[in-house]
């Protein structure tokens, strides 16, 4: 029997209404690259205990890799600082990442946890950790 790639993706990008607004994000191509594939869907901001929906946040003073080191935080928009429930959920995500055989990393674009080209802080947590990550939305 032949096996089907394992894919971890942004569970917002898989039309779970993750994200803080509670609704799903419509990322055009994306079924069409996942669908001969298993598909694990994540949202760090939730493995972090965050509800949804939530209050929207943003990384305060650098990117994701200075979160990680604890010279950036991530507070939310009224002001309530979450870096503790970021940084649990991408831990949870590396966890899950190492404990499967995954071909791909997909993750939304933009996002301070998922974002790949602004460095959240899920995408950092797993680019140091040698995975490779493509995004999309
Ligand atoms: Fe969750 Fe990441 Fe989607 Fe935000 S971008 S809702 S953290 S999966």
């Amino acid at each position: 029997m032949v096996q089907k790639p394992i894919v971890l993706a942004s569970a917002c990008l898989t039309g779970l209404c993750t994200r803080y607004d509670g609704q799903a994000v419509e990322a055009p191509g994306f079924r069409e690259q996942v669908k001969n594939s298993v598909l694990i869907p994540v949202c760090p901001e939730q493995l972090g205990g965050l509800p949804t929906p939530r209050t929207a946040a943003d990384i305060i003073g650098g990117d994701g890799f200075d979160v990680l080191d604890g010279k950036a935080r991530v507070l939310c928009k009224d002001g309530v600082d979450v870096t503790d429930e970021f940084l649990k959920g991408a831990r949870q995500v590396l966890e899950i990442a190492l404990d499967q055989d995954i071909s791909k990393i997909f993750l939304k674009a933009r996002s301070p946890s998922c974002g790949v080209a602004r460095k959240g802080v899920t995408a950092a947590l797993l680019e140091r950790n040698g995975f490779r990550l493509e995004e999309f939305g």
